[in-house]
């Protein structure tokens, strides 16, 4: 069994993001030429998410508005976590949002539904942050 490792970096210049990864997570699988296995994709911060959903920016606006209504970010003092920080809200969200997928991999390619694709969820961000990829398999 083959096994590769990567931690791929992001620094998101806003407070929230979600940014569509799918194309490094396959260029990963196609630099191990891994054929057939699994790839388990892992946000490394507790403020930030990967997830599995479409590619479409109506639903993206739509899981900002519901996720701000769950969680508002402001006011920041509404937390007892914010004692020296404002990031409670984006703990919240990246618990809902989920810390890690795993997606089949077969004949070298994600083995997806039709509209999965995967997503990095950033909730706090302005800071370099990093996303683990692990692929095992032959
Ligand atoms: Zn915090």
């Amino acid at each position: 069994m083959k096994s590769y490792r990567k931690e791929l970096w992001f620094e998101v210049p806003t407070r929230r993001a979600f940014i569509n990864i799918t194309p490094q997570i396959q260029r990963c699988l196609n630099e191990c030429g891994i054929q057939e296995g699994l790839v388990l994709v892992n946000a490394m911060h507790i403020t930030a998410s990967v997830f599995i959903n479409d590619d479409e920016s109506g639903l993206h606006h739509d899981y900002e508005v519901w996720l701000e209504k769950l969680a508002p970010h402001a006011p920041v003092d509404q937390y007892r976590h914010n004692v020296g920080e404002d990031n409670a809200d984006a703990h919240m969200k990246r618990q809902i949002m989920g810390r890690e997928v795993v997606v089949a991999v077969t004949g070298g390619k994600l083995d997806f539904g039709t509209w999965e694709r995967i997503f990095y969820g950033e909730f706090d961000g302005r800071r370099k942050k990093r996303v683990l990829v692990k692929i095992i398999g032959e």
